[in-house]
């Protein structure tokens, strides 16, 4: 993904590898299927975000077209 290169040459490393952690703790799961994986898996990044925002996307597993959760994984 062309923004996770950007932030990975522009970044010292320790801070990238930091926003890169955090993206992978975040979680998308489709309310129809159940589906998840992590923001940085789906090419995005968030860092220093916090609540649980819903974000409408196309499932790539059911393909359906729903507004899909964001949560931070525990652990
Ligand atoms: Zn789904």
């Amino acid at each position: 993904m062309l923004l996770q290169k950007l932030i990975k040459s522009i970044l010292p490393k320790n801070l990238s590898d930091k926003i890169e952690a955090e993206s992978r703790s975040w979680m998308v799961q489709c309310p129809n299927c159940k589906y998840e994986r992590s923001y940085w898996d789906m090419g995005g990044l968030r860092w220093g975000a916090a609540g649980n925002p819903k974000i409408n996307k196309l499932c790539s597993n059911c393909h359906t077209l729903s507004w899909h959760i964001v949560y931070k994984k525990v652990g």
